[in-house]
């Protein structure tokens, strides 16, 4: 059963010789769960292939943005007949207002979008906005929710920060941080407290609807609106950040699973990555046209990008958006039903071993925590057995699944995963779950 990474640890030495970790994104290399990362060479559909030969079962999709499985062909033809007019222009193109028409449709509440090149930029430039517009310089967001790199949004921040229990980062002044407010998740009485405190200081509220990046945690059932309600009652903007989300969810990301897309209950801003470019970097931030014009060449808050809107990304984009708008009645029931199958049975099996697991699932992300308690925000996630997360996660490896290589990340079910790969993950687990708690 063991299987063989020599070529992969060959070509992770190598690279540590070039890249700081061997990695250009620190989780990539499975400090949480020790060992080698495998080295991918392709991947096709639910499956990844590394240099070694060995076929894994992919439950990170690229941590998101392969919803349709890898290498769709009509994403692969978009991308190959864009890259045939030139790769990049520095120029407008109409595939921009294309791209934009559709994410527009999916989303209402963004009347108005700019396109960057990472989730990162958007949620920046998103804060940065919200400050610019409101004139104020505080924000809050939350424990365990991951907004990208930005020094201002390095706080208590979520899988990457929280895997390697580093308190926000060095490098970030103190100075920078000065009006980050991070509060528990699914409180609203603490955000009440903090807005009584400062009610005309806060210039946005910004959260994942659906947290992916503690692990899986569902918004408590009137918290979006609570939270709704409290930025409107102080002059807030509410910034849902719907990077990883938008379009898992639903086509209009947790905004239209939770019914909040228009009118007064929308959020003023929405960002969005991963899944809108397919696989290609992309990023978007959008909301009330009133708000974005704001935004230079209109108005005075600046921001801008060399690769923005790119055309191979805006290619990628339109490619993946097109086909899961085409096939969304039965593709969002099928990622439920799989996903379902896949999170439940896992849970069952610890049931039946013995084991104290809490399995969280919203549509096609879902965690398998290693902990009994239910979990709902960020420190109820970290009472979880990373340990035997990192024994787990190993034991799936070896046979041939790949989960995301953190206890506090979501895993991802693709529109490619089927009945076929549920039973391949269930017959893993069982023998994967009896390693982790030995
Ligand atoms: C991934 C992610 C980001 C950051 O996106 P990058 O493209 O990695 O910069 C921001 N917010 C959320 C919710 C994410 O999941």
């Amino acid at each position: 059963m063991s299987l063989s990474f020599s070529r992969s640890e060959v070509l992770q030495r190598r690279a540590e010789g070039f890249l700081p970790g061997g990695v250009d994104s620190p989780v990539r290399a499975f400090r949480a769960v020790g060992g080698h990362p495998p080295f991918v060479e392709s991947a096709a559909g639910a499956y990844l292939t590394d240099a070694d030969g060995n076929r894994f079962v992919d439950m990170f999709g690229s941590w998101g943005p392969m919803l349709l499985g890898h290498a769709y062909p009509s994403v692969v033809e978009a991308i190959q007949q864009a890259a045939t007019k030139s790769a990049s222009f520095g120029a407008s193109t109409a595939a921009e207002a294309d791209l934009a028409e559709l994410v527009q449709r999916c989303y209402p509440s963004v009347e108005k979008l700019r396109f960057v090149s990472s989730g990162t930029e958007a949620c920046m430039s998103a804060i940065r906005l919200a400050r610019g517009f409101t004139g104020r310089n505080f924000f809050i967001k939350f424990e365990g929710c991951y907004h990208g790199h930005s020094d201002a949004l390095l706080v208590k921040a979520g899988s990457g920060v929280a895997t390697f229990g580093i308190p926000g980062s060095a490098g970030v002044p103190a100075d920078t941080v000065k009006h980050t407010i991070a509060l528990p998740y699914n409180d609203l009485a603490v955000v009440e407290a903090e807005f009584a405190a400062r009610p005309e200081e806060i210039a946005c509220v910004i959260l994942e609807p659906v947290v992916g990046n503690a692990g899986t945690i569902a918004p408590a059932p009137g918290y979006l609106a609570g939270l709704r309600a409290i930025t409107k009652k102080y002059g807030a903007l509410l910034i849902f950040d719907e990077v990883m989300t938008g379009f898992r969810l639903a086509p209009g990301g947790a905004q239209e699973l939770y019914g909040f897309t228009s009118g007064e209950t929308a959020p003023d801003l929405t960002t969005l990555g991963k899944i809108v470019g397919g696989g290609l970097p992309v990023g978007v931030f959008g909301g009330r046209a009133e708000i974005m014009d704001y935004l230079a060449p209109l108005g005075p808050v600046y921001q801008a990008g060399t690769l923005s809107g790119n055309p191979l990304a805006m290619a990628a984009g339109m490619a993946t958006l097109k086909a899961l708008l085409a096939g969304k009645d039965s593709m969002y029931a099928g990622l439920d039903k799989t996903t379902a199958a896949m999170a439940d049975g896992v849970a069952k099996i610890a049931v039946e071993l013995g084991i104290g697991m809490t399995t969280n699932r919203v549509g096609s992300m879902f965690t398998w925590f290693f902990t009994p308690q239910p979990v709902t925000d960020f420190a109820t996630a970290a009472t979880s057995d990373t340990a035997a997360f990192a024994r787990f996660h190993r034991g799936m490896l070896e046979r041939g699944i790949w989960l995301p290589p953190s206890q506090f990340e979501a895993a991802f079910v693709s529109a490619a995963h089927g009945e076929r790969e549920v039973e391949l993950v269930l017959e893993a687990a069982r023998g994967a779950l009896k390693d982790a708690v030995k």
